[in-house]
């Protein structure tokens, strides 16, 4: 049995079945044990690829993006650029390369990365080496000043809890003990004033998940923005409303039982956009396809110039590299984007309405 799973049985057995959240949070973020905590999962030797892992381009157009709405916003100095979940520091690199072009902003930029793995802050200073960066554990603790900020497949690493509608109750998922491993199980449905708006689009027996800190971390990057300026470029999978289980576990780049092997496992649920969006004082833009976002910001013209250095497999892997981000079947769509940005500035370059 492995370690983690021995620490869940014993607090299962002494204090009963645990939330999913609670699950997903030791999973991932157990000091020894957990799955962040442990490993470097990205990339073809880990678990799972994400967008900057697979092309220079997707970085280097988000860079510009912000850059640009700063330029929008006149050019505010110092700022702080931010980016929420760094993975290996590849985006980060990627738009610090794209925005030396930019005059100005890279003097201006204060760069801060908030990461709760000390295994990925070690990747990060190596990828980064030579630039000024500072680690922060909580978004609450980025500076008050105007904040330009990225998250690529953060949100969907913050535990998510689940509820089974049952009349005019919720029953809680909970995580328990079986005879050959962990299970499933329900605790008795109780009101939940957090999902009464639910009531009028879920009937008896659908599950509705909610990421506690979600709205919390949107809260506090609104705040900031609305008071200071700046914009947010959030980008992840999932929709506009959340319903159904989309609690899910990939290993070796393979869909996995989320029970089976805690803290080996990387486990994701889809993002309830709507709630990052009401929970900010700050406008946001619609919900953009990943796909419609990188196109209006030029994807194809830079994919041909970077084409035209390449031959052989390295051309047939920056085609696929393309299409992966890009296409309805691939990336394009299940990856969304949403932007923030202050209520008196213009929404930043691809989220146009
Ligand atoms: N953005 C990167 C990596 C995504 S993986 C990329 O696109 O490649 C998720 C990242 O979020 C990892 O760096 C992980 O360690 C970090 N993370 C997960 N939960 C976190 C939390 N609660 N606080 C801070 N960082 C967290």
């Amino acid at each position: 049995m492995k370690d983690l799973e021995t620490i869940l049985r014993h607090t299962i057995a002494a204090q009963g079945p645990i939330p999913v959240s609670d699950f997903m949070a030791e999973c991932l973020l157990h000091p020894r044990f957990g799955y962040y905590a442990t490993r470097d999962p990205l990339g073809a030797a880990g678990d799972f690829t994400t967008a900057p892992e697979i092309s220079q381009m997707f970085g280097e157009l988000l860079g510009l993006c912000l850059a640009q709405s700063w330029l929008d916003q006149g050019a505010p100095a110092p700022f702080t650029l931010a980016e929420l979940g760094p993975g290996r520091g590849t985006l980060m690199a990627d738009i610090l390369r794209a925005t030396r072009a930019v005059p100005g902003f890279l003097d201006a930029a204060q760069l801060h990365l908030v990461e709760a793995s000390a295994a990925l802050q070690d990747v990060q200073a190596r990828t980064l080496a030579g630039h000024d960066i500072r680690w922060k554990t909580s978004t609450d603790d980025l500076p008050e000043e105007p904040l330009f900020l990225i998250a690529n497949e953060f949100f969907d690493a913050l535990p998510i809890g689940q509820f089974v509608r049952q009349g005019t109750g919720w029953a809680e998922r909970r995580i328990g003990l079986s005879d050959t491993g962990l299970a499933f199980g329900l605790a008795p449905p109780q009101p939940l004033p957090l999902l009464a708006h639910r009531l009028d689009d879920t009937k008896d027996g659908d599950l509705v998940e909610i990421c506690p800190a979600a709205p919390t971390i949107a809260e506090i990057i609104g705040a900031r923005i609305e008071t200071h300026g700046g914009v947010a470029l959030i980008i992840d999978y999932g929709d506009w409303h959340s319903q159904g289980d989309t609690f899910q576990a990939l290993r070796n780049h393979e869909p996995a039982n989320p029970l089976e092997n805690p803290g080996e496992c990387d486990l994701t649920a889809h993002v309830d956009f709507e709630v990052l969006a009401n929970a900010t004082p700050s406008a946001h833009t619609r919900l953009t396809p990943q796909g419609v976002f990188l196109e209006r910001l030029g994807i194809t013209a830079r994919a041909q110039a970077l084409a035209a250095k390449l031959a052989g497999d390295a051309l047939d892997a920056h085609i696929a590299a393309h299409r992966r981000l890009t296409h309805p079947a691939e990336m394009g769509t299940l990856f969304k984007v949403l932007g923030l940005y202050p209520s008196t500035a213009t929404p930043p370059p691809g989220l146009e309405p």
